[in-house]
């Protein structure tokens, strides 16, 4: 009979610098793959060679690689923030998951196709629709949802410097029609709770946050914390960092969830910006990030990446 050895039982020692450096050497071998993203044109002038990684463990070390302090466009990663500051906030008990699925789309981030014939009740939070439903709830919980994200952002990096791109939040606003047909859409289906133009306004301000692999690595540890910020209080309950972790799982990656599991094995936020938020959860929060994007609008170099590091280490939720 063949007995199963966990290669990596708790309290193993990992060379996370040894790590992070066979991630980048992988990334770099990507190089020229992929398109950075035009349809925010403020975006598009982001250097595709650049390439960050950083991983923020539970114990509060931070290692890392590259451009891993320099700034980047957090877009749909900002997504991740606003639905845990909605559960945080106690959102969960409110029209959240009514107002929201938590299925994959299967179809592209920004696309209008289901929610005709679902109602206006999009698949999950981290589709452009259900994002917006998302905001929307922290606008009323708050009054102020961009302003909460970015607060979460600055204080659990320790990095008062982290703040809106107030050009690709212009940027964004001009060219967001199909946000703002979105938004209608779902509006006219009586499924957001504030105006139309706060709820847009509010999104695009949080998807144009800038900040950087290490800040987004320490942002992240509260869900590898399973709910505890860094500064030891509780933000989530377990159960519901577990939630975030799961819709990451099976969403967050656009249509490419399946193919993203499959190779990383991690529950992940992605952006448009070229970053990528993993987690193992009791271990660290990883981030990674380069501007050039596949089809599905995931960072090629940042998934190979992660990819390599957890092929190296052995490190998944599987
Ligand atoms: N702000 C972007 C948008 O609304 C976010 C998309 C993304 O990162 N996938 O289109």
């Amino acid at each position: 009979m063949d007995t199963v050895v966990d290669a990596l039982p708790g309290g193993v020692e990992l060379d996370y610098p040894q790590l992070l450096g066979t991630a980048m050497a992988a990334a770099r071998r990507e190089a020229g793959r992929g398109q950075v993203a035009g349809y925010i044109p403020a975006l598009a002038a982001a250097d595709p060679e650049g390439f960050g990684m950083a991983v923020a463990t539970v114990e509060g070390e931070v290692f890392g690689v590259g451009d891993w302090e320099r700034p980047f466009s957090l877009q749909s990663i900002s997504k991740l923030f606003s639905l845990a500051l909605v559960l945080a906030a106690g959102g969960s008990g409110s029209s959240l998951w009514t107002g929201v699925g938590r299925e994959p789309s299967g179809t592209p981030f920004n696309s209008l196709v289901q929610l005709e014939t679902e109602h206006g009740v999009p698949r999950n939070p981290f589709i452009n629709a259900g994002a917006l439903v998302v905001t929307d709830r922290l606008q009323t919980l708050t009054g102020d949802a961009a302003a909460h994200v970015l607060d979460f952002l600055r204080t659990e990096a320790g990095n008062p410097a982290i703040a809106i791109d107030a050009d690709v939040a212009a940027s964004e606003a001009e060219h967001g029609h199909r946000n703002a047909a979105l938004a209608h859409f779902i509006a006219s289906h009586g499924n957001l709770e504030n105006p139309v133009d706060d709820v847009l306004r509010e999104y695009v301000a949080h998807c144009s946050i800038a900040a950087s692999c290490r800040d987004l690595a320490l942002a992240g540890r509260f869900l590898a914390r399973h709910g505890l910020r860094s500064d030891g209080t509780r933000m989530l309950e377990r159960s519901e960092a577990k939630r975030i972790n799961a819709v990451m799982l099976t969403c967050g990656t656009y249509d490419a969830a399946g193919e993203f599991a499959f190779r990383v094995g991690l529950p992940a936020k992605s952006g448009v910006g070229g970053g990528v938020l993993a987690v193992l959860p009791g271990r660290a929060a990883i981030s990674a990030w380069s501007p050039a994007l596949d089809r599905a609008g995931n960072s090629v170099a940042a998934v190979a990446a992660l990819d390599a590091f957890t092929s190296a280490s052995g490190l998944s939720v599987f």
